[in-house]
């Protein structure tokens, strides 16, 4: 799972709406999932705070 969800941190914090909780903070992940058949191939991205990065962290750990 982890070549399909890929987590990558902003250089600087952008005050956004996270899309996972729908809270407005400083955003500073960003969630890239990728196609399921080639994980060369980028489906879309979300932008997540601290809180729910380190969610979908721990998720890929323990479902990789
Ligand atoms: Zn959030």
């Amino acid at each position: 799972m982890k070549e399909y969800l890929n987590l990558v941190g902003y250089a600087q914090p952008i005050y956004r709406k996270c899309e996972l909780c729908s809270r407005v903070k400083d955003v500073s992940y960003r969630l890239d999932v990728k196609n399921a058949e080639s994980s060369n191939m980028l489906v879309g991205s979300l932008d997540l705070c601290k809180v729910c990065a380190a969610n979908m962290g721990e998720i890929i750990r323990i479902g990789g």
